[in-house]
């Protein structure tokens, strides 16, 4: 700026490498391993996710406990999935506005402010 030069920088490589934290991956590896995991909108996906490694298991708060962590649904006609996949944008979906909103979100892209809809209803043009 002092030299009235604009340009973008990314000052993290003098703190973080390109192969990232060699420990933290490295136990994060032993922990870990690939495993269908369930995401709003979209369904459940192979090896998209990670699960304790059976070693592991006696920490696995979801087996202890008999919680079952699979793919909870959409809210009736929410269309959350093909709107983070692009397919329709929010005011296409029929809840839009409606019987979902900010303040009373139906689905998970209007929970959250920065959630596709929660934004296009606070900043897209109508
Ligand atoms: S407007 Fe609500 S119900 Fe419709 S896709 Fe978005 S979050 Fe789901």
């Amino acid at each position: 700026v002092a030299q009235g030069v604009a340009r973008v920088e990314n000052v993290y490589g003098v703190a973080v490498t390109a192969e990232g934290n060699r420990l933290a991956r490295c136990c994060l590896e032993d922990a870990f391993e690939p495993a269908a995991a369930a995401w709003r909108g979209l369904g459940t996906i192979p090896g998209s996710g990670l699960a304790l490694r059976p070693e592991y298991s006696r920490f696995d708060a979801a087996l202890r406990l008999g919680l079952d962590l699979a793919d909870d649904g959409e809210a009736p006609g929410c269309r959350c999935g093909d709107v983070i996949c692009g397919r329709i944008a929010p005011r296409d979906c029929p809840r839009f506005g409606v019987t979902c909103t900010p303040a009373r979100p139906a689905g998970p892209c209007m929970v959250s402010s920065e959630g596709t809809c929660a934004a296009y209803a606070r900043y897209g043009r109508q």
